[in-house]
C-alpha cells in the first residue's frame, strides 16, 4: 500500500487474490519462496506515453496512454486495450494483474497484460478515432510482437478500433502479423471472437448450475451493460432457454418483464454498434421502462450477469439480489462485484463466479486466434465454439478442484488458487529474473 498509495483498484484486486491464497500458502509453503508473491504483484514492465493527434476542427488533442506488461511467465503478455475517460494506472494495473491469472486458467500459453488510454471514442467521428489509434500506435508498436505482447479490445475498443491499430501496426512493423487479436475476419480474425466473452460467461454459469443440479432453462436473468460482452451474453441466455429482463449503460437501466427476443436484440445491437446511441433510445423505441441513473440489481431474478464495468455491484445490491432469491452470479465484466458483496453471495450460498474464471472465454478465443494465425488457417464457427465450450468446462473443473469446501464450491478461491498455481509453477522453474 505504501508503494502504490493512489491505486485503490489495484489494491482491491491484489487483496482479493491474497485472501484466497493465505490458507493455501500455509499448507503449501513452497509457493511462498523465491520472492514469488513480491514478484507477482510487480508488473515486469509498464510504459506510459503521450498521444497527440488532430481533431476534425483542426485542434491538437493530447491523451495519455499506457501498456502494462504484467507477467510473461507462461507466454507473451496478453490483454486488451481500454479507451475510456476513467482509465488510469490503478485500473490498468488491476486489469493486468487479473489477466495474468485468467490467462493461466485458460490453459493456453499466454502471459498477462493490459493497456489503454483516457481517450473517449464516444461522440468522435470515424476519422478522429482512426487518427487517434494511429497516433497511439506510433509509440505502442515498438513494445508489441507476436512473441512479446499481443493486445486486443476491451471497453471502448471494438472491431473498428482494433482494425485501425492493427493496420498501423502492420505499416510500422513491416510485418503482416498485425499482432492484435479481435481482428476482422477479412484480415486474420477468428470466428466466434466477438461472441466469446458473453457466450463463455453463460457457458460457465450453466456449468455451475449443472454442478448444483440446476439448469439455465426457464430461469430469469438480469444483465448489466449493453456492449460487446452484454450483447452476446443475452444471445446465449436466450439460446439456452433463459429469459433476460434487463440491460443497462452508464446512464441507467431498461426493464423488460417480457424478456429479450432475437428481434429485440437485433434492435439493441443496431442502436449500440451502428448508431452508437444509448439504451435510453432502445427503451423509448420499444416502449419499455427506463430507470435513469439506476443499475439493474433491484429487479428480482434467478441469475445475475454483471457485464459492464468494475465495482458496479455493491453490498446493498448483493443484499437486494439475495433477498430476491438470486441463485447464481457470473461476472462477464472484470471485478464488477465489490469484495464485501462477493463475500455476501458466498456466505448466502449463492453460486458466485469471479470474472477471471467466468469471462475467460474472450481471451481463450483470442488464444485460438493466435493459433490459427500461426498455422495460417481458419477454423469453422462450430469448431471454435466447441473449443470455447471445452475450455470453459475445464476452467469450471479446475475451480471445483481447488475450491471445493464442506459447504459447497467456493469459485472465488478455486479460480484464484488454480490460476496462481499455474503461474507460480512456471515462475519457480524459470528462476529469479
Ligand atoms: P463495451 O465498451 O463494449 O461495453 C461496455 C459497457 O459497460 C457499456 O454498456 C457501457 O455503457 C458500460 N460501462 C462502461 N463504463 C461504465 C461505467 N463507469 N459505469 C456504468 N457502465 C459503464 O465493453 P465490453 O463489453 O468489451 O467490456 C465490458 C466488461 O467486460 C469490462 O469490464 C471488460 O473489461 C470486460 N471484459 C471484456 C472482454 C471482451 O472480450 N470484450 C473480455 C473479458 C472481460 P456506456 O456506453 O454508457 O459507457
Amino acid at each position: 500500500q505504501a508503494r502504490d498509495p493512489h491505486q485503490p483498484e489495484f489494491m482491491q484486486a491484489v487483496g482479493e487474490v491474497m485472501s484466497s491464497l493465505w490458507p493455501f500458502l500455509k499448507e503449501n509453503p513452497r509457493y511462498a519462496q523465491m520472492g514469488l508473491l513480491q514478484r507477482l504483484v510487480e508488473p515486469e514492465r509498464l510504459v506510459q506515453f503521450r498521444v497527440s493527434w488532430v481533431d476534425d476542427a483542426g485542434q491538437v488533442q493530447v491523451n495519455r496512454a499506457f501498456r502494462i506488461q504484467h507477467s510473461s511467465a507462461i507466454g507473451p503478455f496478453k490483454g486488451g486495450m481500454r479507451f475510456h475517460p476513467s482509465v488510469n494506472l490503478s485500473i490498468l494495473k488491476f486489469l493486468a494483474f487479473e489477466q495474468t491469472f485468467k490467462n493461466a486458467l485458460t490453459t493456453l500459453p499466454m502471459g498477462g497484460g493490459k493497456g489503454g488510454s483516457d481517450f473517449d471514442p464516444k461522440g468522435k467521428s470515424d476519422g478522429e478515432v482512426m487518427r487517434f489509434c494511429q497516433a497511439l500506435m506510433i509509440e505502442l508498436f515498438r513494445h508489441l510482437g507476436p512473441d512479446t505482447d499481443v493486445p486486443a479490445g476491451d471497453i471502448g475498443v471494438g472491431a473498428r478500433e482494433v482494425g485501425f491499430m492493427a493496420g498501423m501496426m502492420k505499416k510500422l512493423s513491416n510485418s503482416a502479423a498485425s499482432v492484435f487479436t479481435g481482428k476482422g475476419i477479412s484480415f486474420g480474425g477468428s470466428l466466434i471472437r466477438p461472441e466469446a466473452t458473453g457466450y463463455g460467461t453463460v457457458y460457465f454459469a450453466e456449468e455451475m448450475l449443472k454442478h448444483a443440479k440446476l439448469s439455465l432453462d426457464g430461469l430469469k436473468v438480469s444483465v448489466s451493460g449493453s456492449g460487446n460482452v452484454a450483447q452476446y451474453a443475452i444471445e446465449k441466455c436466450m439460446q439456452m432457454g433463459a429469459q433476460v429482463v434487463t440491460v443497462s449503460d452508464s446512464h441507467g437501466c431498461v426493464i423488460d418483464p417480457e424478456g429479450f427476443t432475437p428481434e429485440k436484440l437485433a434492435i439493441l445491437m443496431d442502436i449500440k454498434n451502428n448508431r452508437r446511441e444509448r439504451v435510453e433510445t432502445y427503451a423509448r423505441e420499444l416502449n419499455l421502462r427506463f430507470d435513469a441513473g439506476k443499475r439493474p440489481w433491484h429487479v428480482p431474478v434467478d441469475v445475475a450477469l454483471p457485464c459492464a464495468t468494475q465495482n458496479e455491484l455493491d453490498l446493498d445490491d448483493a443484499k437486494t439480489l439475495i433477498a430476491n432469491g438470486v441463485r447464481c452470479v457470473a461476472e462477464g465484466a472484470n471485478m464488477p462485484t465489490q469484495m464485501d458483496a462477493a463475500e455476501a453471495f458466498i456466505h448466502a450460498g449463492v453460486l458466485y463466479a469471479p470474472g477471471k474464471a467466468s469471462n475467460a472465454g474472450g481471451v481463450a478465443v483470442s488464444g485460438l486466434e493466435m493459433s490459427q494465425n500461426a498455422l495460417r488457417l481458419s477454423w469453422s464457427r462450430d469448431e471454435v465454439d466447441a473449443r470455447l465450450r471445452h475450455i470453459m468446462r475445464d476452467i469450471h473443473e479446475n475451480c471445483v478442484r481447488y475450491g471445493t469446501r464442506p459447504e459447497g464450491v467456493n469459485y472465488l478461491d478455486g479460480a484464484n488458487i488454480a490460476g496462481f498455481v499455474k503461474v507460480a509453477d512456471a515462475m519457480l522453474h524459470q528462476g529469479v529474473y
